[in-house]
């Protein structure tokens, strides 16, 4: 029997375009489902996107999409990349851009326009070929389950994913006539949100379940801390509400094939030579003193504050840190600073794959002070290439990383250095913490290498999918 085909959406999908993990994700997962279901991966074709490179060619396809009363001329590329199958959506409005949202601080002005063409143009797709079930992630691809709701004939069944709901797509109420959406969706329990409009409503309103990227973070946005405004909305719809941890890609995240790195390992002593190399690249002395990384976006959600108040502190004990990330300017001018003040502090700003990989291989600790984290990857690639990390006990930190005082060497678990307040004086805490362990290497080596050897694999949580997707494409059958 063939396949049913399933449609998986996103923003940004690596290698093509990455902003943060939901790229990640929406590369690794669909390989993990590829084996049951025909996917086709949809993004759009932004010009920065290296055609070339991917063998990325047009179908021959194109035809305009009214949305308000204009008309958008889109066309159809695709490409099949490590077996599977890419869908590229190129309009001149949503692609013609230099950044994905826009550049660093702020938003395109017509992100609403360019996203809601997004969604028209892969309903277009499903109205052209059957497909049993469509796979968004995040508001850029959240309207589509109220579009195909409008839509008499068609049948296809949705999940909507949470990957982080801080960002809502929430616009001007203005923006529904310009988009084409009926105002009959302007109310509480559709998109109206404070007075505007908000995407992430949508998905949430209208897909058949919702999911978010950790059982833990599928509680926490119930609760008026971390639910954003939507705590109320999400409660409402609670009984389709999923969380399903994310997974890392274990072939390009492994370090024993990793051929980013000076050589590749699976155990201590090939770290160490990564660490030594890697230490005299960025000039930081000392392969026995314990080096902490920091890698990701500098902005709040990643407890940069924290961070900040404590590097001093940090940089006074002995130890090495490294820093590689980029967002917005205070950080990037507070990290400076301090990094200007001690020897020990290396500091690169911007988005670099291969010195992220070199700087897994070589760190001792990953510093994730996160004040909310859906899932996180980093802590999890960190302790594949056997690090401990260092992480606020929140969202899909307190899912995959456990306390040290907990282990157990028989566990699948991963460990490190965890604390529940979100404060500087809990960091330096779990800091000192983290120095004392390093001074027993045997136990420090005994966690990192069993930390190595956990399989944060996408194998559970692609079950778990399948097992969603299995149940909602069935209650159709039936319904
Ligand atoms: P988020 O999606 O919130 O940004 P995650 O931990 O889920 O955070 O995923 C971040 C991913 O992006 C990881 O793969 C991490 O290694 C990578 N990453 C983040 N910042 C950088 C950077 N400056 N250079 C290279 N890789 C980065």
């Amino acid at each position: 029997m063939p396949k049913e085909k399933l449609l998986f959406a996103a923003s940004e999908v690596y290698p093509f375009a990455k902003s943060g993990g939901l790229a990640d994700v929406a590369h690794s997962l669909p390989r993990a489902l590829n084996a049951v279901y025909d996917i086709h991966v949809v993004m759009p074709l932004y010009r920065f996107i290296e055609r070339e490179r991917f063998g990325i060619v047009s179908l021959g396809i194109s035809f305009d999409i009214e949305m308000g009363g204009h008309f958008y001329p889109v066309e159809l590329y695709g490409c099949r990349y490590e077996g599977v199958e890419y869908r590229f959506i190129y309009a001149a409005l949503l692609c013609d851009r230099d950044f994905i949202y826009g550049p660093p601080e702020s938003g395109y002005a017509d992100n609403a326009l360019r996203f809601a063409l997004f969604n028209y143009a892969m309903l277009a797709l499903l109205k052209e070929e059957r497909y049993a079930l469509a796979h968004l992630n995040d508001w850029q691809s959240a309207l589509l389950p109220l579009l195909i709701k409008e839509e008499e004939n068609l049948a296809t069944k949705t999940v909507f994913t949470i990957h982080n709901l801080a960002y809502q797509g929430v616009f001007e109420r203005s923006v529904l006539r310009e988009i084409g959406i009926p105002s009959k969706y302007f109310t509480l329990s559709a998109l109206e949100f404070y007075g505007k409009v908000n995407f992430m409503k949508a998905g949430i309103a209208y897909a058949d379940a919702v999911t978010t990227v950790s059982p833990t973070y599928a509680k926490e946005i119930l609760t008026a801390e971390y639910g954003c405004g939507l705590e109320g909305f999400l409660a409402e719809h609670k009984e389709k509400l999923f969380g399903i941890l994310n997974g890392i890609d274990s072939e390009h995240f492994s370090p024993s094939k990793d051929t980013l790195l000076l050589i590749p390992y699976d155990d201590m002593r090939g770290k160490a030579v990564n660490k030594r190399a890697y230490l005299e690249m960025v000039d930081l002395q000392g392969l026995h003193t314990p080096l902490f990384i920091f890698i990701g976006r500098f902005n709040w959600q990643k407890g940069l504050d924290l961070f900040m108040e404590s590097l001093d502190w940090i940089a006074s004990q002995r130890c090495n840190i490294a820093i590689l990330g980029e967002g917005e300017m205070k950080y990037h001018k507070a990290l400076e600073e301090i990094s200007d003040k001690h020897g020990n502090i290396h500091l690169e700003f911007g988005y670099d794959e291969v010195l992220s990989h070199q700087m897994y291989a070589a760190a001792d600790f990953f510093l994730m002070p996160s004040l909310f984290e859906p899932c996180g990857l980093a802590q999890m690639i960190a302790m594949n290439y056997g690090q401990m990390p260092v992480v606020h006990e929140v969202g899909g930190l307190a899912d995959t990383v456990f306390d040290h005082r907990s282990f157990q060497k028989n566990s699948t678990r991963g460990y490190g250095i965890t604390f529940r307040t979100a404060s500087p004086g809990a960091l330096q805490h779990a800091v000192s913490e983290a120095l004392e362990l390093y001074s027993n290497m045997e136990r420090y080596n005994e966690i990192a290498t069993h930390n190595m050897h956990c399989d944060f694999s996408w194998k559970e949580s692609a079950k778990a999918y399948l097992a969603l997707y299995t149940k909602i494409i069935e209650e159709e059958n039936h319904g």
